[in-house]
């Protein structure tokens, strides 16, 4: 019996991760979307000011996913360099 429980939480780890590297295969490849992984730097949408080396996260969003606003313009975007609307996400 143990063993059958054992399983079940195993597999479903297992199903999680699975699930969750193909987010973040699928929006790395796309380069949009919040689960991929961006090696590259990225700039200011607006401006092109580029976006600081060390991130200071302004809002709980930026936290978990990354992007920055910009210290020039103030325009807000994620960590592709797309635009972010103020009230998104
Ligand atoms: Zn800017």
């Amino acid at each position: 019996m143990a063993m059958v429980v054992v399983m079940v939480v195993v597999g479903t780890l297992f199903l999680g991760l699975l699930g969750l590297g193909t987010l973040v295969v699928r929006d790395t490849v796309r380069r949009r979307g919040k689960w991929g992984v961006n090696p590259r730097p990225i700039e200011c949408p607006n401006c092109g000011e580029p976006a600081p080396v060390v991130r200071k996260p302004a809002n709980r969003r930026q936290m978990l996913w990354g992007g920055a606003t910009c210290a020039e313009c103030g325009q807000e975007y994620d960590k592709w360099g797309d635009p972010v609307g103020a009230d998104a996400g």
